[in-house]
């Protein structure tokens, strides 16, 4: 019945699921030295982020605070019961074509007393979210976005 207890809390075995759930599906963990993670390269944060690495196309970014381009992120949401928080590749302050959107999934976290186990994540909505968001992010040109922060509304006749 481990759990992670350094902010929110949640069952080890959830972290470890959305964990290998993402990183089965090309996502790797934003920020890992920030997060922490143990020498198998799991998660001990129940903070952690993720994001689609192959976001913008794959293309590599220097992270420059406010000014590049978020890539599709994850992670698990505490309030008002857990969740699975999705964010979309985009700009928060971007224009109409380009912004960040929220999704946030709830799900069940519950110890089966009977089998002295965790349940395990139900990850189909979460599949069927990235099924739509992963292709549009690939898609997505990087520097068109970085053009629309740093000149303005998209489209917008100067
Ligand atoms: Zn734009």
């Amino acid at each position: 019945m481990e759990r992670v207890l350094h902010g929110p809390s949640i069952a080890e075995a959830h972290l470890h699921g959305l964990h290998d759930y993402l990183t089965g599906r090309g996502w790797v963990i934003t920020m890992p030295d920030y997060y922490g993670t143990d020498e198998d390269g799991r998660p001990t944060d129940p903070e952690t982020r993720w994001r689609y690495a192959a976001s913008y196309g794959g293309v590599v970014m220097n992270s420059v605070e406010d000014s590049t381009p978020c890539s599709l992120a994850c992670g698990f949401g505490f309030e008002g019961g857990l969740s699975v928080d999705v964010s979309t590749a985009g700009n928060w302050r971007g224009c109409e074509a380009h912004p960040v959107a929220e999704h946030s999934l709830p799900v069940e976290e519950h110890y089966d007393e009977a089998a002295d186990r965790w349940n395990d994540l139900d990850f189909t909505e979460l599949g069927a979210l990235l099924d739509r968001l992963e292709p549009a992010a690939r898609a997505l040109d990087a520097r068109e976005l970085i053009e629309c922060l740093f000149f303005g509304p998209c489209g917008r006749d100067l």
